[in-house]
């Protein structure tokens, strides 16, 4: 078989496996390119997302509205407002504010800091997948490489064969990572998510409350709270699980109150009285890996989301790196498909765009893992809350994160597409440029809201 993408008589045959946030973002952009023969494929029997609430930046807005599928969501988020407050930091033990952003403070291109249900999200990208494109119990067991391309084999014993290229969309246990980076292993981080939404009525005697998102720290562990859309409330928690059965603990497994209560014993009262309020809990043993140094594999795999970059769920952004992932794959293979190049070519831009910015977001977690080292280290110990204020001055200084949020992956392609028009038209050899090194630092009252997010990872 030829390169489909150069070879003009047949579609290029695309399988993409896994319908989350990254598949059903690539279903859209894919499906958008012309001559291609989409195959879309997920192990659930429904497409449903557990957990809690997920936050939409102005990345994630931005692309939403390019997939067409911010309209699917319009109804629930808060409108901006200048005046509401958008998200404090907290000290969990004295409850001391910290710190907060106003709305007028947040970016101005879509909601300030929506947080809808998740499986909002997900339906609002469903949407614009086309009609029965998607399907369901096709659990990916295998691939095998032959001459004619790729042959995908799946746990009902059907398979796919000659498939040109594999999105591997499956998110953190990925199968076609394991596929083409065989030897990269994850691990349990030690780190246990539980999460919760439950009624506002549930929690409205509880003196307090913030009106907006709200982070409540400790040294070892933090909590989060926001009043959700539609009268809901959300719990979202960190904590440190020394049991070694935890790591043992499938995603999104019901958690007993006593499981959880008791971690959060130590924090504030309005804390405690909050987390005492659900009768069930959903937890999530919190899974990570080294970073690939390339997503790419094959000539004929590409990685895109949780799959690409296994962050264990750190700045609360990875639906919308999914989402850059499979804008930049449509812009790659768009390219080379109108420029007359082979897919090689486009998987090498695909990866000269997005392993460097993995990079920069491992190098903040190695920042802050620093950071938690050295504030731990300090001699005499500090307190609780001195110690809690200390970290996020420190995390805040070592790494810059509100670019993150804002980062626009359309104008980082409309950059390269220049660079690339360049070197067509010079007979002489062109140096494409890299990305910006990343920031290093930023003043803590600039980045209260990032800081919040970003401790994420370091509770
Ligand atoms: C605690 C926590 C909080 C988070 N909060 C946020 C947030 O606020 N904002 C945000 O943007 N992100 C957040 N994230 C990250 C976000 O949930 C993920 O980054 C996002 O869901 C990744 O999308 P994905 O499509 O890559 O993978 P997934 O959502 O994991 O989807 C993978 C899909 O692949 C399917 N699949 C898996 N294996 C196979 C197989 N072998 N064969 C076929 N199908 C398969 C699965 O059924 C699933 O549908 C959070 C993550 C965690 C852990």
């Amino acid at each position: 078989m030829g390169d489909s993408l150069t070879d003009s008589t047949r579609p290029l045959r695309i399988a993409i496996v896994g319908a989350g946030p990254g598949g059903l973002a690539a279903s859209i952009s894919l499906g958008r390119l012309p001559n291609v023969e989409l195959h879309v494929f997920d192990q659930a029997r429904v497409l449903r997302e557990i957990g809690a609430g997920i936050g939409i930046n102005e990345n994630t807005w931005r692309l939403l509205k390019w997939y067409g599928a911010d309209k699917n969501l319009d109804a629930y988020y808060k409108k901006r407002d200048d005046s509401v407050i958008d998200i404090q930091m907290r000290d969990g033990i004295t409850g001391e504010l910290l710190g907060q952003r106003l709305q007028k403070d947040s970016s101005p291109i879509g909601p300030p800091y929506a947080r809808v249900e998740r499986y909002k999200l997900q339906n609002a990208l469903k949407k614009e997948v086309p009609e029965g494109l998607i399907q369901l119990s096709k659990r990916l067991v295998e691939i095998e490489e032959k001459p004619s391309g790729l042959t995908l084999k799946f746990e009902d014993g059907t398979a796919l064969e000659d498939v040109d290229l594999v999105v591997g969309a499956d998110g953190i246990r990925s199968v076609v990572r394991q596929f083409a980076f065989p030897d990269h292993k994850l691990s349990f981080s030690g780190k246990v998510a539980y999460r919760v939404l439950i009624p506002q009525e549930d929690v409205a005697h509880i003196p307090d409350i913030p009106p907006c998102a709200a982070f409540w720290h400790t040294p070892t562990t933090h909590v989060y709270t926001n009043p959700l859309d539609e009268g809901k409330f959300e719990i979202a928690t960190r904590a440190l699980e020394t049991d070694e059965n935890a790591g043992k603990v499938s995603w999104g497994q019901e958690a007993k109150p006593e499981q959880v209560v008791h971690h959060y014993d130590g924090y504030h009262p309005t804390i405690r009285a909050i987390i005492a309020a659900p009768k069930s809990w959903l937890s999530f043993a919190l899974f990570g890996g080294p970073r690939l140094e390339t997503v790419t594999a094959k000539g004929r795999v590409v990685l895109i989301g949780d799959a690409a970059h296994p962050l264990s769920g750190a700045f609360g952004a990875g639906a919308a790196f999914a989402l850059e992932d499979a804008y930049t794959l449509m812009a790659t293979l768009g390219y080379a498909r109108t420029h007359n190049k082979p897919q090689s070519w486009a998987l090498e831009q695909f990866d000269e765009i997005r392993s460097p910015h993995y990079e920069k977001l491992y190098h903040i977690l190695n920042t802050y893992e620093e950071v938690n080292k050295e504030v731990f280290a300090i001699d005499p110990p500090l307190a609780p809350s001195e110690l809690v204020k200390v970290r996020l001055q420190k995390n805040a200084a070592g790494a810059s994160t509100a670019w993150i949020y804002k980062y626009d992956i359309t104008k980082v392609w409309q950059e390269r597409l220049e660079q690339l028009e360049v070197l067509e038209a010079s007979p002489e050899p062109v140096a494409i440029t890299k990305e910006d090194e990343t920031p290093t630092g930023q003043a803590l009252d600039q980045v209260v809201a990032d800081a919040a997010r970003l401790s994420l990872v370091s509770a």
